[in-house]
């Protein structure tokens, strides 16, 4: 809690910065000004990718509210919406409300891609038979669970790669219908994108995965459940310095984007201002090179966990600012694999 008040401290008394905040500042002496400008020119970036999953369980005023506040507190930091095609598949979804909602948090430089969730209602709208169980706690669902809609803790990678396919196209068209665009990056459920997962969508033309994550900053939620450990086989040797890379599949290669920084609800603020430390002092190892950071929260949290962003957006982009970092915010197109 008090990472989390010296965050808020923080995020009121600092200026916006913008963040394009890569220029060197005006009252810096010429030759550094100039170094720094050719250090940029001829190298590599601080790149930051600023993530957000859509669960597919609900589209909540105060979380929508929480997202369009962060747009217009750093309005030149572009979010990469995961989004979810399952609002569209809740008993009694109203597809013009839903597609408003969700339009309303999405600028026109962020990019849309695809987060998929083991929801009943959108498995079996796809054609695929749903599968209850064994869940990220460990459990079954039972009958008495799926009223309406269930599946959210069922892992995706318990179906097959064709399984998949059908959710996969399923989700893209749906949100292709519904003006979003075709995916080009995905974020699967609770980070299980395993072999089966990787394979469908890149069948389905997705290029860009982005669940690779440091298992570390999940334990203090998730060390007693199976989705912790599941995770620490997938995503073995992943870091909060952990660079993008090509994965192949049995459908062609994909870049893997780690989730470096993990997302709000596990990490604070604090937390993600490290990991872009680690990763500046990466960089400045190496200029030459492009170094990604990723950071992030949930739409269906966003507005319990959106500040924690907030206050380590203002901190990096202060930090860039003074120690004249070339930090740029991008969308997946901008990631390169090593
Ligand atoms: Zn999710």
């Amino acid at each position: 809690m008090r990472a989390s008040l010296r965050g808020l401290a923080l995020l009121r008394t600092l200026p916006l910065l913008a963040l394009s905040v890569l220029a060197p500042a005006c009252s810096a002496p010429a030759d550094a000004a100039a170094s720094a400008e050719d250090d940029a020119t001829r190298g590599g970036k601080i790149q930051l990718l600023v993530t957000v999953d859509w669960e597919g369980r609900d589209l909540r005023d105060d979380n929508l509210r929480a997202m369009e506040n962060l747009h217009a507190r750093f309005p030149d930091v572009k979010l990469v919406h995961f989004l979810n095609a399952a609002y569209f598949t809740k008993q009694g979804a109203d597809a013009d409300a839903t597609k408003a909602q969700m339009a309303r948090v999405i600028a026109p430089g962020d990019e849309r891609g695809l987060h998929i969730h083991g929801w009943k209602r959108l498995f079996e709208a796809s054609g695929v038979t749903f599968k209850s169980g064994p869940t990220f706690w460990g459990t079954t669902l039972g009958p008495e669970e799926c009223t309406s809609d269930c599946g959210h803790e069922v892992p995706i990678s318990l179906y097959s790669a064709d399984e998949l396919r059908k959710v996969v196209r399923f989700s893209v068209d749906k949100l292709d219908a519904n003006g979003f665009g075709r995916a080009k990056s995905f974020r699967c459920g609770g980070w299980m994108a395993k072999d089966s997962v990787r394979e469908a969508i890149r069948a389905e033309g997705i290029r860009y995965e982005q669940s690779a994550v440091p298992t570390a900053f999940l334990a203090p939620k998730l060390a007693p459940y199976p989705l912790h450990g599941w995770l620490g086989e997938i995503w073995q040797g992943t870091t909060e310095t952990s660079q993008p890379f090509t994965m192949p599949t049995a459908a062609g290669d994909l870049v893997e984007v780690p989730d470096n920084g993990a997302l709000a609800d596990y990490v604070t603020a604090d937390q993600m201002v490290a990991v872009f430390e680690a990763n500046k002092a990466a960089w400045l190892r190496d200029k030459r090179r492009n170094v990604v950071v990723s950071i992030g929260f949930h739409q269906e949290s966003a507005s319990r966990f959106v500040f924690q962003v907030e206050g380590a957006l203002a901190r990096i982009k202060e930090i860039a600012e003074r120690e004249r970092i070339p930090l740029e915010s991008i969308t997946s197109e901008r990631v390169r694999a090593r």
